[in-house]
């Protein structure tokens, strides 16, 4: 009954102490032990480390001082930094890093109360669509595990999907919290860039990284949010705007609701299955008094290449840091300084990382900076432009979030065009900043999840909630879990 209750459920029965938060967080670490052999979805578990904090938790609650998450447990994507936790961001570079402070995320979470219930599997610097490029192996699909969970964030979203915790974090620089949503059919929201402080989280590609809830339901999401959200004078790019209740407009009726289906969302690429349960979701919209209206987001195609110009660039510049002078790996063996940098950051990087590194520097490069990484910022603004043309005909956007179900593990390794399409839906959104979501809509071929995608405008995170909360209450995707588990 514990595994499946929503975050007010439990966050109810605390309060009326039919649980306390020590007994939750042992029935969740219980789980983990159980199943995190199969699934890798965790890297870091530390069983004194959650107690202590559940212990500190429950005398919250005693006292009468309780907030709404106080006591219950979370699992962390190993890119935010926790104090004295390992938070490795899935590299051999930052195996052995132990933060010396916490991430904004991990901060907010410590102030309401809840539990850090262990560390998420992530792929490389987060760099990857199939959670097959972390130093700690794979993580596998709970609902089948001789498949991809999606990534980045396939630990967390692993972890949700087979009920290891009630709810994970995530970040999203071009589709890792969505596209491993969809894969293993749980709720999942990135926000619009700025909204979550990126205080403490492994940068990435900074003008794309953002932070965002994983989760069950759309409920849960907009609670997490709540706490997540906020400004942070640490990270410049913190957007200053008041506190909102992302709950607010959960309740709201969908009557009247335009939404926009962008033409090249369901063209080409997209397999069938993946279309008939969108199809099917979007009648449940017309169901609850909404309107479709065809729209065109017309440089979709040119989404991919400028992020895998942009993305790598930004990567570049922010994975300079690790040389194996001031923490990270070190190469046990070197002659010069150079050749210390050089090995150590061979040895410490994946071949993922590797190649992205070298495409960053590249398009960097003096002579070539002009022809890619100037021409791919004014592509971004024309990506954004689309959908600043689109929300002038509809309140929000729907189709598909990723082209295809969870593919099997190895599938696309050896290829990583094909390993980056799977971004093809999600990876505008970023280019853009707006928020965006996957909401399970249905099963497909071999009873694999579907995920449907909703973008909003900029700050419209509460209506985006209320339109996937007002589906939640009339179908049961969100509710279905993986066979065996
Ligand atoms: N799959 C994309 C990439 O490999 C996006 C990853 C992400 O959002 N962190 O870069």
């Amino acid at each position: 009954m514990m595994l499946n209750a929503s975050l007010k459920d439990l966050s109810d029965m605390l309060a009326a102490r039919k649980v306390s938060s020590v007994e939750l967080t042992q029935t969740f670490l219980k789980r983990i032990d159980e199943l995190n052999p199969s699934l890798n979805a965790f890297i870091t578990v530390d069983t004194e480390k959650s107690l202590a904090q559940a212990r500190a938790a429950d005398e919250r609650i005693a006292a009468g001082k309780a907030e709404q998450l106080t006591g219950i447990p979370f699992a962390q994507k190993d890119i935010f930094c926790a104090r004295d936790w390992l938070s490795t961001c899935g590299s051999k570079m930052l195996a052995n890093f132990s933060a010396p402070y916490d991430a904004h995320v991990i901060e907010q979470f410590n102030r309401a109360g809840a539990v850090n219930l262990g560390k998420t599997n992530m792929d490389e610097f987060a760099m990857g669509s199939s959670n097959e490029t972390s130093f700690f192996g794979k993580v596998k699909n709970p609902w089948d595990v001789s498949r991809v969970p999606g990534g980045s964030s396939g630990g967390s979203a692993a972890a949700v999907a087979a009920r290891l915790c009630p709810a994970a974090t995530g970040t999203d620089t071009g589709g890792s919290i969505r596209q491993p949503a969809a894969l293993v059919g749980i709720t999942g929201l990135k926000p619009t860039y700025g909204t979550v402080s990126r205080y403490g989280m492994i940068a990435f590609a900074s003008s794309l990284d953002q932070a965002g809830p994983m989760a069950r339901s759309a409920e849960d999401c907009a609670l997490m949010l709540n706490v997540m959200a906020g400004f942070d004078s640490r990270d410049s790019t913190s957007l200053e705007r008041e506190k909102e209740d992302y709950t607010r407009d959960l309740n709201q009726p969908l009557k009247g609701l335009k939404i926009g289906l962008p033409r090249e969302y369901f063209a080409e690429g997209l397999s069938a299955d993946v279309a008939r349960a969108v199809e099917a979701a979007l009648a449940e919209y017309r169901k609850l008094g909404a309107e479709t209206v065809e729209i065109s987001l017309p440089n979709t195609r040119l989404s991919i290449p400028v992020y895998y110009v942009l993305a790598p660039a930004e990567a570049s510049s922010n994975l300079a840091r690790y040389d194996g002078v001031r923490y990270g790996y070190r190469a046990p063996e070197y002659g010069d300084l150079t050749d210390m940098y050089q090995k150590s950051r061979a040895q410490g990087f994946g071949a993922e990382v590797k190649r992205r590194i070298m495409i960053g520097t590249y398009v960097l490069s003096a002579g070539y900076y002009d022809a890619y990484y100037i021409q791919a910022q004014k592509l971004r603004r024309l990506i954004a432009q689309d959908f600043e043309a689109a929300f002038r005909q509809c309140d929000v956007i729907m189709g598909p979030t990723s082209p295809s179900t969870a593919f099997r593990l190895g599938e696309k390794s050896d290829d990583p065009v094909s390993m980056y399409l799977s971004d093809i839906y999600t990876i505008a959104v970023n280019l853009a900043g707006l928020p965006g979501m996957s909401v399970p809509c249905g099963l497909g071929d071999n009873g694999l999840p579907v995920g449907l995608q909703i973008v909003g405008n900029y700050f419209a995170e509460a209506r985006m909630l209320n339109v996937a909360h007002q589906y939640q209450l009339a179908t049961d995707w969100h509710t279905r879990m993986p066979e065996g588990i």
